[in-house]
């Protein structure tokens, strides 16, 4: 950071003579009507710094064109860049609605709930094992039994830990890779965007089974599910579809790839989304 040019080429001949520049200051600020002890809002006092432990020292005040200081907001520009991608990171990886969902908050009200609570906690806990691993997830079973509350609280504790979480929609999955099929939208291949969705250390697919479930389909969600397999990464499916229904989906080879080393979780108690906090 070089100083301003007003600063850099004050002419000193113009200054009194042996008079410190102290002593000077506090004239200055007792003419303009300022405290005489606050030297810091002087122009030849500026730019001031400020130092970021993790990325050394960055202005906080500059002297404009019209010799005017210009205070800068105390942040370190380096660390507010990092807390903005960690909030998008976050955004992307749990929906508004289930932001709140945790591990504590989940309410059990039959022994289903709590084996699924288990797996999902224990899953979250040995996140990093259980990548290692490529282990996968699949949650499936009746709408509003709590499959988005664990995937949001495992996404939550994997987050917690540094790793970065995607979740996205079947839908999604199937849109983005076929809007690269369109001239002129983007400038993404479909391997970029298959590789995108292989690039998370744990992609959550929710909505499998929503949509039609056309051979084009499953060849998409395949070709993202067989990348993260063949690269170890971990995968959780969300569906409201049964065991057969989500194999049926996906077809057999990615539902094999899935459930190896994985495991597989079947909600299948009533929905408690109404008047609970369960989803
Ligand atoms: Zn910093």
């Amino acid at each position: 950071m070089s100083l301003p040019k007003k600063f850099e080429s004050k002419d000193k001949s113009k200054e009194r003579p042996c008079v410190p520049v102290r002593e000077m200051a506090r004239d200055l600020l007792t003419k303009w009507g300022f405290d005489p002890t606050n030297e810091a809002i002087l122009p030849d006092r500026h730019p001031q710094y400020r130092e970021c432990a993790r990325h050394g020292r960055y202005p906080i005040s500059m002297v404009d064109e019209q010799d005017v200081v210009r205070y800068i907001a105390p942040v370190c520009s380096i660390c507010a860049a990092e807390h903005a991608s960690q909030r998008l990171m976050e955004s992307a990886a749990i929906p508004r609605r289930y932001i709140d969902c945790d591990f504590d908050n989940y309410v059990v009200d039959v022994p289903g709930q709590q084996t699924a609570l288990d797996v999902c906690w224990d899953y979250a806990e040995h996140f990093a094992e259980r990548a290692s691993k490529g282990s996968s997830l699949i949650l499936c079973g009746n709408p509003g039994t709590g499959k988005n509350h664990l995937a949001s609280a495992i996404a939550r504790t994997v987050l917690s830990m540094g790793r970065s979480v995607l979740h996205v929609t079947a839908y999604d999955v199937i849109a983005r890779i076929r809007q690269t099929w369109q001239r002129g939208i983007g400038n993404s291949t479909e391997l970029e965007v298959i590789r995108g969705f292989a690039e998370a250390d744990l992609l959550i697919i929710d909505e499998v089974g929503k949509t039609f479930g056309s051979d084009g389909e499953r060849v998409h969600l395949f070709e993202v599910i067989d990348h993260r397999y063949r690269d170890m990464k971990p995968t959780i499916i969300l569906s409201n579809e049964g065991v057969e229904g989500v194999e049926k989906y996906l077809g057999a080879a990615a539902f094999d790839r899935l459930c190896q080393n994985g495991g597989l979780l079947l909600f299948d108690w009533q929905s408690y989304r109404r008047g609970r906090t369960g989803a």
